[in-house]
């Protein structure tokens, strides 16, 4: 069979995704078109069809996530250097700095064999450098790797199980950092089958299992509330089931010993109404008809997790022996939720230089933070310890006394905590206290604690600090006050 979804796609259908596009928008875009069209005449993917619909697919995801015709041109013309065995000296003439800088950065993390991290990260590094100049770098690659994915059963058996596993190690992560839930909820359940064709069997047959219970119990929740929601005047844009991706399930049995009854949100339902009060009011009256299950209310809305996520949440017992969680926001909260770091760029006016990781959201200021520290560091091993500690692990996320939310690698301790606020308050940590109890230095800290640090003019680091410290900020600040004393 030949995989060929895409062949009606036209550059109207692309510019159709911009708004207001203006008429250099419109030529850009079929000029780029027109443009890979030549570049992979004759070329043809793994799976039979055109080489050139790769790259109309990538380009149309970016036009999806409302992206500037700047990055769905780029998207046209991402392969172009590499399979297209274009000059970059053309694509300049014919594009300019901005798009050639794009086009190059994409390529960058090209061609090679993913073995691990470990074997790439040098590539990793210069792919990161480029995203912090510009994250669009990033969200073309990450278009281009769902495509890539969305086409994995054509492609060898042995190719398949290592690109599964790089998107699952390195692009999935990303798309979260980004908060680009869309992007990575598809890729983890893409990748998922290929990495883990076990574990992912066994998600499945226990989903199957709960499947119909679970949608029912939705459903009399769904009706109920409407009822109740229509009686108090509360507007309802949307309500309706929101389905847990198979990777996300899994990852939560794994830490509940694949015990499904003990994940409280198999089963959610997603109310989104037209203001931030109405949310509140929804919440209040989802209370009056079930019973919240305590500690399970979460108020992303006050407290937004860092990569910008906003919504309210709680989990339910439904009265017929059974939970669910319900997750209540605004359109502009949906939009976001799903669409993170690409919602703040889309919605941006004016000159595409916005773009780059200077102007961004705090969420991202990481991708700079990091690069900054690596500029100096040749050594590979060292920048890879540092990625995977800081970056690719899960976060914890923890809060002040005055509730700034910090947040952490999953196991980081109070030093990493004190660190994190300022160098100076790392280096004069004299104690923590967690939840406002003393505590000791290596106690991993938990999302949810509140950290309060002691410090102390004569107090400085010592090398049992590093013990405890797991960031690459507190361990450099460490290592560094270490060595003038010596
Ligand atoms: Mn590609």
């Amino acid at each position: 069979m030949i995989h060929n979804s895409n062949t009606m796609l036209d550059p109207d259908t692309l510019i159709s995704h911009i708004k207001n596009p203006r008429k250099a928008d419109k030529a850009l875009i079929e000029n780029a078109y027109a443009f890979a069209q030549q570049a992979h005449e004759g070329q043809k993917r793994f799976s039979g069809e055109p080489y050139v619909n790769h790259v109309i697919a990538t380009a149309q995801k970016l036009a999806e996530l409302h992206m500037d015709a700047t990055t769905i041109a780029a998207g046209l013309l991402h392969d172009v250097l590499e399979d297209g065995n274009v000059e970059e000296e053309t694509v300049r003439k014919e594009f300019g700095d901005e798009i050639l800088f794009l086009v190059k950065g994409v390529t960058k993390l090209g061609k090679y064999k993913y073995k691990g991290l470990e074997r790439h990260s040098e590539s990793l590094r210069k792919f990161l450098i480029a995203t912090a100049q510009d994250v669009r770098v990033l969200i073309i690659r990450l278009a281009d790797r769902l495509h890539n994915m969305q086409t994995l059963e054509y492609v060898r058996p042995d190719k398949q199980k290592r690109i599964a596993l790089e998107t699952l190690e390195i692009y999935a992560p990303l798309a979260g950092r980004l908060g680009i839930d869309v992007l990575r909820g598809e890729l983890e359940d893409l990748a998922f089958p290929y990495v883990y064709p076990k574990e992912y069997a066994q998600v499945r047959e226990l989903h199957r299992e709960q499947k119909k219970a679970l949608e029912k119990r939705v459903e009399s929740a769904r009706r109920t509330l409407l009822t109740l929601f229509h009686e108090e005047n509360v507007e309802i844009s949307y309500i309706g089931a929101r389905v847990k991706h198979y990777y996300s399930l899994y990852k939560k049995l794994k830490k509940r010993d694949m015990d499904i009854e003990k994940v409280f949100d198999v089963a959610a339902l997603r109310i989104i109404v037209k203001n931030v009060g109405d949310c509140y009011r929804a919440l209040g009256l989802v209370h009056q008809l079930f019973t919240p299950i305590p500690g399970r209310v979460k108020d992303y809305i006050a407290s937004p997790k860092p990569n910008g996520y906003r919504s309210l949440h709680t989990s339910v017992f439904t009265g017929d022996g059974g939970r669910i969680e319900i997750q209540i926001r605004t359109e502009a909260m949906q939009r976001e939720a799903e669409y993170g770091i690409a919602a703040h760029l889309s919605y941006k006016e004016g000159d595409s230089k916005g773009a780059s990781a200077q102007s961004l959201p705090k969420s991202l200021s990481w991708i700079q933070q990091f690069t900054e520290w690596q500029k100096n560091i040749s050594e590979s091993g060292e920048f890879l310890k540092d990625l995977k500690m800081d970056f690719f692990r899960d976060r914890v996320f923890v809060f002040t006394p005055q509730g700034d939310v910090i947040d952490l690698p999953e196991e980081s301790s109070p030093i990493d905590f004190a660190y994190a606020i300022h160098s100076e308050i790392g280096d004069h940590f004299a104690g923590a206290k967690i939840n406002g109890k003393l505590s000791a230095l290596d106690t991993k800290l938990k999302s949810g604690d509140i950290v309060e640090i002691i410090t102390k003019e004569s107090s400085k680091p010592s090398s049992k600090w590093l013990e405890s410290a797991k960031t690459a900020m507190a361990r450099k600040n460490i290592k560094a006050a270490l060595a003038k004393d010596k």
